[in-house]
């Protein structure tokens, strides 16, 4: 008897599947080339990669809906995609999994000033929320460096934070419900447009899942009115460990700064390059914003420059006018950027406590020499939320495994002193294989069986944010690029 080729059943099974997809679909929302389905083989964490099965881009719930359903049939994974800059891997496919794009989902629902919300799809992206409310004085607050790119639907399932939200808190904060999508195509609603809902708060929960419990389509956030003024000082220091001791204090007096940001030499040297920002020659370098009103913010910066005087500082200076302010912010957001211009790198993202600051940046600094790579440091110092770059060659054979040793070794020192292994990138494929480091083998079990409730099948976003020794047996190994 003549055995099946098993290539010509797995052309078989794609050929049916995307033939059951273009039902529900019009013909161009179903990308299934080879060539094509490379566009969506990684997201912004580009060491791995894995071309999907297929890639769909539905408009509207209705369609996610459909999608799901099919997949869910057919026993095919699925992988939710926003704007693909996850730094985690958080959407990298697996080869037989098909991509679900909402970038098609932009509009905006509905916008109510009275009871300060705006209801979106979740494909739009972070920076056009804000833009549809400013004109009207208010603003949307989580604010991720990526802002211009990544879309609410990301945003929500990183819990991703930002420069001001020391102030206004992360995505969780500002997040009052959403719709969602389940494995098996039914749409449900959770929260609204109110502080709080009756029952479980599964806000909580699907808020930082990862896209491993539902497709999220709808979202309603809070919006803020904006400040009546704001401006940043900046603080420059003669070493990273007084700029973190400096942080501690500001923190501990109780003064409360929209944003207290942190780059070291290297990164104000790349980004000074990049964005003409202004910055001072330094070792290290604190923006610290404040708002309200003139008598507020003078009051606010005169105790933080009474702060920082105590840790001798190479130099003080205020931003003096809005183009000014735009410059100090220009270069720190654009931070990643240039350095990628310079070096190869790998973005960690731990938090610590902040009155561990100055430990953590001489163990860093102890690390990169037991390692032999350098690290650039930038990060929203005022809540902890750590990112060293570690700086690499990519074309040198052993480097990005050193930078993987030396990134895991840094996220361990978050965990020893309080910290955890993510800020607001995610778990993703990268920190998977940490988890343990940071839970146990209870801790982990408590959160599979959340999966298990969700997706049964286990077929939302395979092989992410556990280790594969805990979902053993409760889900089919895919293959990865991992
Ligand atoms: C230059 C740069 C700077 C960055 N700065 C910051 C920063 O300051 N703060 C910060 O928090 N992050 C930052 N990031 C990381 C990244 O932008 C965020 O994690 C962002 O929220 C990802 O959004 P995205 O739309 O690109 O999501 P994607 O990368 O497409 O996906 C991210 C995760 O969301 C899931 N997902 C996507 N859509 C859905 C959906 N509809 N339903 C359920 N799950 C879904 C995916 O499966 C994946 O797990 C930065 C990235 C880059 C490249």
């Amino acid at each position: 008897m003549q055995m099946p080729d098993p290539n010509a059943m797995i052309i078989a099974r794609k050929a049916h599947l995307v033939a059951r997809l273009q039902q529900v679909l019009p013909e161009d929302a179903v990308i299934h080339s080879d060539n094509e389905v490379r566009a969506y083989e990684c997201d912004a964490l580009t060491a791995y990669k894995c071309p999907p099965l297929a890639a769909v881009l539905p408009a509207n719930t209705a369609e996610v809906a459909a999608v799901l359903r099919i997949c869910h049939e057919e026993g095919v994974p699925v992988v939710p995609r926003g704007s693909g800059t996850s730094l985690s891997g958080g959407a990298l496919p697996t080869a037989d999994a098909v991509i679900l794009g909402v970038a098609k989902l932009s509009d905006v629902l509905e916008t109510d000033y009275d009871n300060r919300f705006i209801r979106v799809q979740t494909g739009r992206t972070n920076l056009s929320v804000t833009g549809a409310v400013e004109q009207d004085g208010f603003f949307y607050a989580p604010d991720p460096s990526s802002q211009l790119a990544c879309a609410i639907a990301g945003n929500i399932a990183m819990n991703s934070g930002g420069a001001h939200c020391l102030k206004y808190g992360v995505t969780t904060n500002n997040l009052l419900g959403v719709t969602m999508v389940t494995m098996e195509g039914e749409v449900i609603e959770v929260g609204g447009a109110h502080l709080d809902a009756a029952g479980y708060d599964l806000l909580g929960v699907i808020c930082g899942s990862e896209g491993q419990l539902g497709v999220v389509t709808e979202a309603t956030l809070r919006i803020i009115a904006q400040p009546e003024g704001a401006r940043p000082i900046m603080l420059a220091f003669d070493s990273n460990e007084v700029a973190g001791a400096c942080v501690s204090d500001i923190i501990r007096a109780g003064v409360l700064p929209v944003a207290i940001e942190f780059m070291d030499r290297p990164c104000i040297q790349a980004c000074e390059r990049f964005a003409k920002a202004g910055y001072p020659e330094c070792e290290a370098l604190l923006i610290v914003e404040v708002e309200g009103s003139d008598a507020e913010i003078d009051e606010q910066l005169s105790k933080i420059t009474a702060i920082a005087a105590t840790h001798n500082p190479v130099e003080m200076r205020e931003s003096k006018s809005e183009a000014e302010s735009k410059a100090i912010w220009a270069g720190r957001k654009a931070a990643f950027g240039a350095m990628g211009q310079i070096n190869d790198y790998m973005c960690l993202d731990g938090t610590i406590p902040v009155s561990e600051l100055p430990l953590v940046l001489r163990r860093m600094r102890e690390m990169s020499a037991q390692f032999g790579l350098d690290v650039a440091n930038v990060f929203h110092a005022g809540d902890g939320n750590m990112h060293p770059l570690i700086l690499f060659d990519a074309n040198k054979p052993g480097d990005l495994e050193i930078c993987e040793a030396f990134g895991a070794e840094i996220l361990k020192l978050c965990v020893e002193v309080g910290g955890c292994l993510t800020g607001e990138h995610g778990v993703g494929i990268e920190k998977r294989d940490l988890m343990h480091v940071q839970f146990n083998r209870v801790d982990l079990e408590m959160q599979l069986r959340v999966k298990d409730v969700f997706d049964p099948g286990w077929l939302l976003n395979p092989a992410k944010v556990f280790p594969l020794d805990v979902t053993e047996g409760r889900r089919i190994i895919r293959q990865t690029a991992a």
